[in-house]
């Protein structure tokens, strides 16, 4: 990770944790919840996790149409090996979003 990337992702990281429990942090980026995700879209979970978490905000609003298709399901949840709240952090990203009149 970049020191740029550090820094942006630790703005929109203290950010998403004033909203709540944000833990996209813990992604290990291996791609499993994407493989297993019944939208089958590449930027679901795995790629807007990592956006996320290193504080891409524009490429975040740029993919809000992604956000507000998650089914909350959290069907990725069960196979994800490092126990990613990825429900509840995508919650957070529509909270945000929204918070910036975003859609
Ligand atoms: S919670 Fe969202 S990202 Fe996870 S499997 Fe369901 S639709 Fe896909
Ligand atoms: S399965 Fe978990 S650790 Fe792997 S990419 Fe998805 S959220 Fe990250």
């Amino acid at each position: 990770m970049t020191a740029l990337a550090t820094v942006g992702g630790a703005a929109l990281g203290d950010k998403l944790r004033a909203l709540g429990a944000f833990d996209a942090e813990t992604c290990m980026s291996c791609g499993i919840c994407t493989a297993t995700c019944p939208l089958g879209i590449d930027v679901l979970p795995r790629q807007l996790l990592r956006h996320a978490a290193l504080g891409l905000e524009q490429r975040i609003r740029d993919e809000q149409e992604v956000v507000f298709s998650c089914l909350l399901c959290r069907a990725c949840e069960q196979s994800c090996p490092a126990g990613v709240h990825i429900a509840q952090d995508i919650r957070l990203l529509r909270r945000w979003l929204l918070e910036q009149g975003g859609e």
